[in-house]
């Protein structure tokens, strides 16, 4: 059988190459580190945690993270073993020592005679004579194979560098006092003119908004953070407050075209929620870009009337961050349109985290193998949180304004019919994944 290449040894490299091996492929496993490093690694081990030493939640049962974590051990994850195998104590979140936990992924993968790890840097589109290739390099993929695919897939499908806007569960947000309307009310390509939610400030909602703004504290933004220039668009809301504390209202707080139902009349300043992914659970926050600490973003958001009992899917923030226009560039088992030889995997996918980096790293892993055996490669269902992330990737999230994402209950299909009450909904959602889970392993 001819090898499968794996590009990128973190967390997704290292899965899938323990998947393939496990398989019966062989693997050639091309890892940079060792001969060149990144601004933030700072061991030549595979799978080095580069920050939190948390994979989150281990609860399968009241958290999507938790359940992922559990499907992952179905499928014979090595992130997962080598996870429980270097656990410290943290509650109900899954910790790890991180030089134990990377220690023993290196161990394995080293022990694994099917697995060649080659410690060398890829600098541009793999050779024409690898078949089958999955690439895993990651948030901070090195430049030269970073700019072959961009020239491979065009400029405006790789993202070097992400600005956050914080995304919210649509059912947490207070319809009472929000309204659905589009600016000048403005049809879309289907003659919809609701497609944004509005939040509405009078006066002083603002001028206590802004203040609490200016108020809050940033996260430090590393010196190679702070080198990579401001894209378009990008700027962070606090620095917009900064330059004047009316530039929001002439930007994305503007009231205009906009009318109140309740009052029949414009607001003093208005935020904005534009819907985040097909199913409509999750709306982000139109122009909210900001490195405000997490805990400050929580209360200072909250502070915005509809948005008082906001649940935030993810917080905003801002860093260097390498990934692609999944849902436009990749196939539904992440093969590239443009060149079916690759495939994606990890956070270049544009998943977010160790954890999920981990599970699609595992599903490219399984479609590869499928396509080295002859086999057609199948998806998981989108009722599993390993098949819901992965649609978020490949088809669920708005193409033009796609970013990384956690896994999320909000990125599952709603239940049919819905639960009864709101309290039945997750353990719904979980029991649903479970058996959907244990219908495709078993196909
Ligand atoms: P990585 O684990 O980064 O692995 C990619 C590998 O590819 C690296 O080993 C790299 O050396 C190698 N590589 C890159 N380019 C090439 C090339 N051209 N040729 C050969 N090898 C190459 N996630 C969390 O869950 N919690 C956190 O606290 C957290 N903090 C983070 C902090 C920072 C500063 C950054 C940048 C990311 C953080 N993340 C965090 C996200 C984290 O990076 C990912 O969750 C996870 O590591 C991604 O896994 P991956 O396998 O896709 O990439």
């Amino acid at each position: 059988t001819s090898p499968i290449h794996i590009v990128g040894g973190g967390l997704a490299g290292s899965e899938a190459a323990w998947a393939c091996a496990r398989a019966g492929i062989p693997v050639i496993l091309h890892e940079m580190r060792g001969v060149q490093g990144t601004e933030a690694h700072h061991t030549d081990k595979l799978a080095e945690l580069v920050c939190s030493n948390s994979f989150r939640s281990d609860d399968p049962d009241n958290n999507a993270v938790g359940l992922i974590h559990q499907e992952m051990r179905a499928l014979g994850s090595l992130i997962m073993a080598a996870a429980d195998a270097a656990r410290v104590p943290a509650g109900s979140a899954l910790a790890v020592d991180r030089d134990d936990f990377a220690g023993r992924v290196t161990a394995a993968i080293d022990a694994e005679p099917l697995i060649t790890v080659r410690r060398e840097l890829v600098a541009g589109l793999p050779p024409a004579d690898w078949r089958n290739v999955i690439i895993a390099t990651g948030p901070l993929t090195a430049t030269p194979l970073a700019e072959a695919i961009r020239d491979l897939t065009g400029q405006e499908s790789l993202a070097f560098f992400d600005a956050i806007a914080p995304v919210i569960h649509r059912d947490s947000i207070d319809m009472d006092i929000a309204w659905a309307q589009s600016r000048w009310d403005r049809p879309n390509e289907h003659g919809d003119t609701q497609d944004y939610l509005n939040c509405p400030l009078d006066k002083d909602q603002y001028n206590a908004f802004v203040d609490a703004m200016l108020a809050a504290e940033t996260t430090d933004f590393k010196d190679w953070e702070a080198n990579t220039p401001y894209f378009d668009g990008c700027m962070p809301i606090e620095v917009m407050v900064e330059r004047g504390r009316n530039t929001p209202r002439f930007g994305p707080m503007k009231p205009v075209g906009l009318t109140n139902p309740r009052t029949g009349r414009r607001a003093w300043a208005v935020v904005q929620l534009r819907q985040d992914n097909a199913l409509g659970t999750l709306w982000n926050m139109v122009g909210f870009q900001t490195k405000m600490r997490h805990a400050d973003q929580v209360r200072v958001f909250r502070m915005i009337p509809g948005l008082e009992k906001a649940e935030f899917a993810r917080l905003g923030g801002l860093h260097r961050n390498t990934f692609i226009k999944s849902p436009v560039l990749l196939d539904d088992t992440l093969r590239l349109k443009a060149d079916l030889r690759l495939r994606f995997a990890g956070q270049i996918t544009g998943c977010e985290g160790y954890v999920e980096s981990a599970a699609i790293g595992l599903l490219a892993a399984r479609f590869a193998i499928a396509d080295a055996r002859g086999d057609t490669p199948v998806p998981p269902p989108v009722t599993t949180a390993l098949g819901a992330l992965l649609g978020h990737i490949t088809g669920g999230a708005d193409a033009k304004h796609f970013q990384p994402m956690n896994v999320n209950f909000g990125l599952f299909p709603p239940l049919v019919p819905p639960p009864l009450s709101k309290d039945q909904r997750k353990p719904a959602l979980v029991a649903r994944a479970r058996a959907d889970l244990a219908g495709w392993m078993a196909a």
